[in-house]
C-alpha cells in the first residue's frame, strides 16, 4: 500500500503530502512531494525507499539540519540537496549536533548517539544553498518560495508553492510542543517567523509533525493557538519573579515548566526545558521585563 501519498488538491496533481512513519512522530516526520522536489527526508528509510521507486527525486529541499527531518539524506545520494547557509555547517557536519543540542558530556549524549546511530544518520554534501524569498521554479507552473523562518535553528526554512498556496513549515508545527531548544534557538525570532508566516495566504499547510491543516482561516487559528503556548510559558515563568529576590534560570531546573511530564528521555527534556527558560530569560531582559540584580534576576 501506498496511502503514506496523498495528493492534497485536485487541481494541483503534482503535489502531495508524505505521510512519516509513526504519524510524523519523533524520530520521524512529514514531508512534502512538490514534482521532483521533496522537502525533508525524515519520513523513515522504509517509506522514502519506496517513494523513490515511484517518483524520480532529483532535489531535496531540507528545512532545517535536526535529524528528525534529515535522516533519509543517504538513500537520496544523486539529488541535489539545498539547505540555508546558516544550518549547512552542521548537516554537513552531524558530530556536532550533540554541541548543538546543549548536550555535550551529558548524560544524555548517550541516548542521543544511540538514535543517531539507529537513523544511520550520515553528514550530508550540500549542493545549493537557500536564500529568503528566493523562488524556485518547478515544472511547468509551479513556484517554490522559500520563507527564512530563524527560531527553531537559525537556518529553518519554511515553504509556499504560489500557485496552490500550499504551505510547508517544518517544525513551526501547529502542535502542543513548540520547541526553541537548541544552542541556535531564539524565542525573539521565533515569534517573528510565527508573524512572517501568518502573514502569508497559505490555502493548505503541512508542518513536520501535524498532518495537512486546510483553509486560510483555520490556519490563521491555528498559528493564534500556537502563539499562546509560548505566551503561557511566558506567564508561568515570569510568575516565579519578584522584586527583590533575584532568579536564575537553575531555580527553574526539574519544574516541569515546559514539559508537563517528563518521559523515558527526562535527562535530555530536563535540559531541553533549561535552555527554552534560558530563551525566555533573554526575552524578558531585551524587552526590559527584568533586570539584573546582584547574581541574578528581578521584575524591573
Ligand atoms: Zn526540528
Amino acid at each position: 500500500m501506498n496511502d503514506f501519498i496523498q495528493p492534497i488538491s485536485e487541481e494541483f496533481k503534482n503535489i502531495f503530502f508524505i505521510e512519516g512513519a509513526r504519524e510524523g512522530k519523533y524520530p520521524y516526520s512529514h514531508s512534502l512531494l512538490i514534482e521532483d522536489f521533496l522537502i525533508d527526508t525524515g519520513i523513515s528509510s522504509r517509506l522514502l525507499r519506496k517513494l523513490n521507486r515511484i517518483y524520480q527525486i532529483n532535489n531535496v529541499l531540507l528545512s532545517h539540519w535536526h535529524e528528525d527531518h534529515t535522516s533519509g539524506n543517504r538513500i537520496l545520494r544523486n539529488a541535489k540537496f539545498y539547505i540555508h547557509p546558516k544550518d549547512k555547517f552542521l548537516i554537513e557536519n552531524i558530530n556536532r549536533f550533540n554541541e548543538f543540542y546543549g548536550i555535550s558530556n551529558s548524560p544524555a549524549q548517550d541516548e542521543f548517539d544511540w538514535l543517531v546511530e539507529g537513523l544511520k544518520l550520515e553528514d550530508t554534501k550540500i549542493n545549493k544553498i537557500l536564500e529568503d524569498n528566493q523562488t524556485i521554479k518547478v515544472g511547468n507552473d509551479l513556484n517554490i518560495k522559500v520563507i527564512h523562518t530563524p527560531g527553531h535553528t537559525a537556518g529553518h526554512c519554511a515553504f509556499l508553492e504560489l500557485n496552490s498556496k500550499i504551505a510547508f513549515l517544518a517544525d513551526i508545527d501547529l502542535t502542543n510542543f513548540v520547541f526553541y531548544a537548541g544552542i541556535d534557538s531564539n524565542l525573539m525570532d521565533f515569534e517573528e517567523s510565527v508573524e512572517k508566516l501568518m502573514g502569508l495566504h497559505i490555502e493548505a499547510a503541512v508542518t513536520g509533525h501535524r498532518g495537512v491543516i486546510e483553509g486560510a482561516k483555520k490556519i490563521r487559528q491555528e498559528f493564534s493557538k500556537y502563539k499562546s503556548i509560548i505566551y503561557k510559558r511566558d506567564e508561568r515563568i515570569l510568575s516565579e519573579f519578584s522584586e527583590n529576590a533575584p532568579k536564575n534560570v537553575i531555580d527553574f531546573k526539574n519544574r516541569n515548566f515546559i514539559y508537563k511530564y517528563y518521559s523515558q528521555f527526562k535527562e535530555y527534556e530536563i535540559i531541553a526545558e533549561m535552555i527554552m527558560i534560558q530563551k525566555h530569560f533573554d526575552k524578558f531582559i531585551k524587552n526590559k521585563t527584568i533586570e539584573q540584580k546582584g547574581n541574578g534576576y528581578i521584575l524591573s
